[in-house]
């Protein structure tokens, strides 16, 4: 199967006007419009950014295709769900009150912001399936109450898989805290005695208080860890490793899984835009600017998870003459596509057509 991803280019130095017209052009595109109906709940897909984050999707590059949704259907709201680890985003009233920081207020937006696990991230409802590695994805419930979704990506790197983007976003995103958990059982981190200054900073942000400060180093408690990679990314040392081919691996099959779960229970009501816009080494859950690894590229759009993601690889991987991503971590970002694709979540091949 060969799926059609539609691309134009864009930068950050646009009007956000001219990058919400282009959005919206590409959305278009793609059709799913043409299905909703005035009564569907339609849950746009994004992530608000943690608190000093500044890659993530901007809220007035999205008011065009906010105005098509609604166009449609006034049920539209914007939504996202808790996080695992300690951050401003792992309860529904920081997590709003960050939106609103980041400028996703309904004067900017037009359109409710929901939480879609609820108040403490409780609220999951579990679906059966044939997976392989997950028999009951336990997805946020107020996705699976929606009738479509427009998931919007930053495309980035990522501590666990490589590349974050729109399989990322809907596996990993549309879970809940449960869900994560599910998915996250599978990372075990190490600290190097060798490199630990014992300065405390992991333990301070590690959500299961696994982290112990001992006389020289710290020691992870493998029975309270959940694996979040938390620790990973705020050791300034580099003292914390994973296993990564095998952790790795496992996580971004456990969340091509997830992506499967959500993207069936849409069927052909499901659409993904990708936005190659300050592509950073991680993701947006790093509380702070990162520096772009990439020039602007701009936004793709697919009906296909797999092939928008193979596409926004591919462009920022030509576009800088190496990969960037696996330089990043030295991590296979490859695996959640080949597995994506042998699951039924879609294909890596692809047709690119540039748009206007
Ligand atoms: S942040 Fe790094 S250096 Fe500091 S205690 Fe944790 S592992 Fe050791
Ligand atoms: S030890 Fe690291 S990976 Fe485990 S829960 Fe704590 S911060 Fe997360």
């Amino acid at each position: 199967m060969i799926s059609k991803v539609y691309f134009i280019r864009a930068n950050r130095e646009e009007a956000p006007e001219e990058i919400a017209r282009k959005a919206a052009t590409i959305y278009l595109e793609l059709g799913l419009n043409q299905k909703i109906e005035p009564e569907d709940f339609v849950a746009i897909k994004i992530h608000f950014g943690e608190k000093y984050n500044t890659g993530h999707i901007k809220p007035r590059w999205i008011i065009g295709i906010i105005d098509e949704v609604l166009r449609k259907s006034q049920r539209t709201f914007l939504s996202d769900s808790n996080t695992l680890y300690v951050g401003c985003r792992s309860n529904s009233v920081d997590h709003l009150r960050l939106a609103w920081e980041h400028g996703f207020t309904p004067e900017v937006v037009k359109v409710p912001v929901i939480i879609a696990d609820g108040l403490v991230g409780r609220e999951k409802l579990e679906v059966k399936t044939a997976g392989i590695r997950i028999k009951a994805p336990r997805i946020s419930s107020a996705f699976l109450n929606s009738n479509a979704m427009v998931c919007l990506t930053h495309v980035t790197g990522h501590v666990q898989s490589g590349v974050g983007a729109a399989i990322k976003n809907l596996g990993m995103g549309c879970a809940s805290r449960a869900g994560k958990l599910d998915q996250h059982s599978v990372v075990h981190p190490r600290v190097s005695t060798k490199k630990c200054r014992n300065c405390g900073v992991c333990s301070q942000f590690c959500p299961a208080e696994a982290i112990v400060q001992a006389q020289e180093h710290v020691l992870i408690d493998d029975e309270k860890c959940i694996g979040c990679g938390e620790c990973l990314v705020v050791c300034r040392y580099g003292a914390v490793k994973m296993k990564w081919d095998e952790d790795s691996e496992r996580l971004q099959e456990k969340m091509a899984e997830y992506a499967h779960t959500v993207k069936s229970h849409f069927g052909d009501k499901i659409c993904f835009v990708n936005f190659i816009l300050q592509v950073t080494k991680d993701c947006d859950c790093l509380a702070k600017n990162q520096p772009a690894i990439a020039e602007d590229i701009g936004i793709v759009g697919s009906l296909d998870p797999v092939a928008v993601d193979r596409a926004s690889i591919d462009l920022v991987n030509r576009s800088v003459g190496k990969d960037v991503f696996r330089q990043g971590y030295n991590l296979d970002w490859s695996v959640q596509l080949a597995y994506g694709e042998k699951i039924g979540l879609g294909s890596q091949k692809y047709e690119l057509e540039e748009l206007k």
